[in-house]
């Protein structure tokens, strides 16, 4: 029978394995150091006493490393500059992110073949982040956009860059850019406004809400980042 080893390496982005061991086993979950802190705590808060409570610091270090199975030639794409998505033989329909069986019912997970994209799109929807992940918080406020590209049925969530987080709009036509030094990841793709962009319309009472989140936010930015 078939086996489906040994694994063949054709092409490798090598990292430094020392370092990132090290980095790994320097952030292994044990403490690094510690306060003894004060605080008030009781059963309610009429009945309330100081109390004292230890904090440790504990470092988290991981290195994962994960295949991306059948959908990996999309990320291989990304590698090249392209963007790839799955199109169903049966029906049409035409994914990205890719799916590597269709979810037609009717085509009963009928496998799909590759297919090049266009770099262009629209903006299906949109959200623009006040709480971003860590590697990302550094450009908050950040608009985070699902785009419908061109020729595809379903919508890739993307950054956008270029655009006023107040101007984003539904149906705004987009370019779509992979990072010069991309890493086989999906924050490698990022969108940028392909025409003007129309405000939506906000009740005034909005727009003074939203423009006072966007100050705290980037407040938030300048305090934490020096930026
Ligand atoms: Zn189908």
């Amino acid at each position: 029978m078939k086996q489906p080893g040994p694994e063949k390496v054709l092409k490798e982005q090598k990292i430094d394995e020392k370092w990132w061991d090290n980095w790994i086993r320097k952030g292994g979950w044990r403490p690094e150091g510690w306060k003894i802190i004060e605080m008030n705590d009781g059963p309610t808060l009429n009945n309330l006493r100081p109390e004292k409570f230890l904090i440790v610091h504990r470092p988290h270090g991981n290195m994962f490393h994960h295949s991306y199975g059948k959908t990996s030639k999309f990320f291989m794409g990304l590698l090249e500059g392209k963007l790839y998505g799955t199109k169903c033989p049966k029906c049409g329909l035409v994914y990205c992110p890719p799916r590597a069986h269709c979810f037609n019912p009717k085509c009963r997970l009928e496998e799909t073949k590759w297919v090049e994209l266009s770099k262009k799109g629209e903006v299906h929807a949109h959200t623009v982040m006040a709480i971003a992940w860590p590697s990302m918080a550094h450009l908050q406020p950040l608009v985070g956009a699902m785009v419908r590209i061109d020729g595809t049925n379903t919508c890739l969530p993307m950054t956008m860059r270029d655009i006023d987080p107040e101007k984003v709009n539904i149906g705004l036509r987009v370019n779509i850019h992979i990072e010069k030094q991309p890493k086989g990841d999906l924050l490698d793709v990022y969108a940028t406004p392909a025409e003007k962009p129309k405000a939506p319309k906000r009740t005034p009472e909005e727009l003074k809400r939203f423009r006072e989140d966007m100050e705290k936010t980037r407040a938030w930015v300048k305090k934490t980042f020096g930026k």
